[in-house]
């Protein structure tokens, strides 16, 4: 399968990590859209949040445990961040394997765009 985070996952295509377990991991965004950008990515191919079913409930409750983690090792869990999950074209999705975007740093605005 040519998928960019797959590759990531396997260490095909190096990534600057900042939290990984058994089920997720988590790197820095390529193109960050704020002073801290991370993306949180489960390790099983999954296209996007409409392929998420059952069998999934603990790949899902893993990337929302992590991101709790992620929050504290980027040290925004007190200041403030946004986690966002694009999907499908209106959605913005651009790399079909899902993933979280965790975003702090600075003040976020709403709506968004
Ligand atoms: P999406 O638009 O699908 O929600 O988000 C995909 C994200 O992946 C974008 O923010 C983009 O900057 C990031 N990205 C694309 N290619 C790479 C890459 O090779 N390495 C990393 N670390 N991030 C990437
Ligand atoms: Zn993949």
């Amino acid at each position: 399968m040519d998928c960019l985070f797959c590759k990531i996952v396997a260490g095909d295509i190096p990534a600057d990590i900042v939290f990984e377990n058994e089920n997720v991991i988590a790197f820095r965004d390529i193109g960050p859209q704020a002073p801290q950008h991370v993306l949180i990515i489960p390790r099983t191919h999954i296209s996007t949040i409409n392929d998420f079913n059952a069998s999934h409930s603990e790949t899902l409750a893993a990337m929302m445990l992590a991101a709790g983690e992620v929050a504290k090792i980027l040290e925004i869990d007190q200041s403030g961040y946004r986690l966002t999950m694009n999907c499908n074209e209106d959605g913005g999705q651009t790399v079909y394997h899902v993933h979280m975007h965790m975003l702090g740093g600075r003040q976020m605005s709403w709506p968004p765009g």
